[in-house]
């Protein structure tokens, strides 16, 4: 087991691509503290992994409250000491074109994705710092990376911006051993992204080298990866996980 005896963080863990994560971080060992804006997501998770109720605390934790983040990082850092990994993973997209699209749907966005991931690695860098040592890994997207038509501005530049601040954070912790990394999915077939016509999730794959849908666990595994040991030289790097829509 890659992560026996770890303590992650999971933002976002309810559903998709977070509880997927969630999951695996589970089965390599490491005691999990899944945190969702919807709380009965995530209990019902945490009583499918561990009947036990021992290795997974459940918290809601809306990443844009600063309150709740900061008392989620204060629950799992009471139960297990320690918090060693942090998946900053949730994230919402409203897509609109720039006209119909209000300075309240930006912000809204930019609120989650980008100021979330803001305050979860604040708090959580102030008990990673006391242990110097730290894995966060933040869940950008391909629509950061390239700018991709039908994900909207508000979403494409908050998912840039994670990247940026992944960079930055990389430089300012890598002396405390806290090591900083995003991963930008392509197209990931998750229950919210099935519910689009099957010809639409289609032409986001346009171009695609690898004749295979993505699935949730393409992304856990590599969270695995840069949560670990075996990738202790790697920070700031942003992963791109997308079958090869975007190759650079
Ligand atoms: P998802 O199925 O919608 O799951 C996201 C989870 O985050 C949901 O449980 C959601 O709760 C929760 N959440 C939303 N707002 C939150 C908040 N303010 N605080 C805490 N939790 C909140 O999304 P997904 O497709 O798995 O995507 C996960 C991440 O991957 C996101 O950052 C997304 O941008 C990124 N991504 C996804 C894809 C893809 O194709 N799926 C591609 C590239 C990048 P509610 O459902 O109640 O809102």
């Amino acid at each position: 087991m890659e992560l026996k005896d770890k303590v992650a963080a999971v933002t976002g863990a309810g559903k998709g691509i977070g509880k997927a994560i969630a999951e695996r971080l589970f089965r390599e060992g490491a005691l999990v503290s899944l945190w969702d804006i919807d709380f009965n997501l995530v209990k019902d998770l945490s009583k499918k992994l561990d009947s036990s109720g021992k290795n997974i605390l459940s918290i809601k934790a809306d990443v844009t409250e600063e309150d709740e983040i900061k008392s989620a990082v204060e629950q799992t850092v009471k139960s297990w000491g320690k918090i060693d990994i942090l998946v900053n993973n949730a994230g919402i997209s409203r897509h609109k074109t720039i006209s119909e699209m209000s300075v309240d749907d930006f912000m809204q966005v930019i609120w989650v994705n980008l100021t979330g991931t803001f305050i979860c690695c604040k708090y959580v860098v102030l008990e990673m710092k006391k242990h110097k040592r730290g894995k966060i890994i933040n869940i950008s997207s391909l629509g950061g990376r390239t700018g991709r038509p039908g994900v909207g501005v508000n979403y494409a530049a908050s998912k840039a911006g994670v990247i940026s601040l992944t960079q930055t954070l990389a430089r300012e912790l890598g002396g405390y051993g806290i090591y900083v990394n995003a991963i930008c999915p392509g197209p990931i077939l998750t229950e919210q992204t099935k519910q689009y016509p099957r010809e639409v999730f289609e032409s986001w794959n346009a171009g695609r080298a690898i004749q295979r849908d993505g699935f949730p666990e393409d992304i856990s595994d590599a969270v695995v990866f840069l949560a670990s040991e075996k990738s202790d030289w790697i920070t700031g790097f942003s992963l791109d996980i997308n079958g090869g829509i975007y190759i650079c």
